[in-house]
């Protein structure tokens, strides 16, 4: 059944993880903003924010700084976005150290797009895809963490080799619609199927429009051997530019009434209510539809994704779901 706004939201589970997105700011009234937005999604105790990494390493130190924000001044898990497109094995292995020693444990790994204008014949770096930057996350995390015995307790004497931490979550992307250069659906399941087994433990879903697209698409994962947690990524879009620019970015086509609706609307509040409606109407089907939680979009703004948040009931019942769980 195709997600549409009018409709009334479905039963959801009463406790559901929520993550959020963020990027890097650009400059420092922004950065100022975004220290707030942070505060205010960190209130309602999401699973983890994630920090997108500009292609190439463009924004390795912006966002490093916004993950050490939350690390000093949250309790919210800080996961970063890494990509190895254009790196070589000695400056994947130095990036992922030094976030590692930065205090994150939870990454996406992402494999990236080379930049439009890059010379086809120059190659795509040492690391041709995602696994192989998931492979490394855990191997430089081993390596960081020197091999220890500790006592076994209860057996004077007796010593084991002390197990070595590995990062918190290693997650990896997923494109329900399929990714713009897949083959097709089959390409884009092995590809995930590849990621976990290279040691990823979540995924998280590029924007989709409709609540099938992502419950089919978890179907024929599973059905292709998949069995990590695919978290499906939603955006709450409130204006007509922006959903134009993410149809650019993403290939995703928006159902033509999303798209019309917002256009032909002239009053912003009322975009708004249209852009927070749809998105809570989609995140109810799919956790109706067995979502094990929500990844939202949040183009830097707290307000439409914690409204979502609040008309899904989740805030209230995590609260209630902390006291029950902790008495
Ligand atoms: P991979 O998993 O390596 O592969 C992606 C797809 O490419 C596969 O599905 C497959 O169809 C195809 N493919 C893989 N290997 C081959 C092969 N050998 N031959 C032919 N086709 C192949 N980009 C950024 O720059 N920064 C970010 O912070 C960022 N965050 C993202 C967050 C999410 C949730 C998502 C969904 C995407 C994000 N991206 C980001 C975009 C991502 O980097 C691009 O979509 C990129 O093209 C693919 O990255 P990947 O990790 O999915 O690659």
């Amino acid at each position: 059944m195709a997600a549409t706004a009018s409709d009334p939201p479905g039963d959801c589970p009463s406790f559901v993880p929520v993550s959020f997105e963020l990027f890097p700011p650009r400059t420092d009234a922004a950065a100022i903003a975004l220290g707030r937005t942070i505060d205010r999604l960190a209130e309602v105790d999401p699973a983890f924010i994630s920090v997108t990494f500009g292609a190439g390493g463009s924004s390795r130190q912006r966002s490093l700084t916004v993950l050490r924000y939350m690390l000093e001044h949250t309790r919210a898990e800080p996961m970063a976005h890494l990509t190895c497109v254009g790196s070589s094995h000695v400056e994947a292995n130095r990036l992922v150290r030094e976030f590692l020693d930065a205090g994150i444990t939870s990454f996406l790994a992402l494999r990236g797009d080379p930049p439009a204008d890059a010379d086809p014949d120059a190659g795509i770096g040492d690391l041709g895809s995602a696994a192989e930057l998931v492979q490394l996350i855990h191997r430089v995390q081993e390596e960081r963490e020197p091999f220890e015995q500790v006592r076994v307790p209860g057996n004077p004497g007796a010593s084991r080799i002390r197990e070595r931490p590995r990062p918190e979550r290693v997650a990896v992307a997923a494109f329900p619609t399929g990714h713009p250069r897949s083959r097709g659906v089959g390409q884009d399941i092995d590809t995930l199927l590849a990621k976990e087994i290279a040691g990823a433990n979540l995924a998280i879903t590029q924007l989709f429009w409709r609540a099938d697209d992502y419950l089919g698409f978890v179907e024929r994962a599973r059905a292709g051997g998949v069995t990590i947690p695919i978290l499906p990524g939603i955006m709450p879009v409130t204006t007509p530019a922006r959903l134009a620019r993410l149809t650019e970015l993403t290939g995703v086509e928006p159902p033509a009434e999303l798209s019309i609706n917002l256009e032909i609307e002239p009053d912003a509040a009322a975009q708004i209510e249209l852009g927070v409606a749809f998105a809570t109407r989609l995140a109810a089907d799919v956790l109706a539809g067995g979502a094990p939680g929500l990844h939202l979009y949040t183009f830097n703004r707290h307000e439409a994704v914690l409204d979502v948040v609040d008309r899904l009931g989740i805030r209230a019942d995590r609260l209630a779901h902390e006291r029950n769980t902790t008495r």
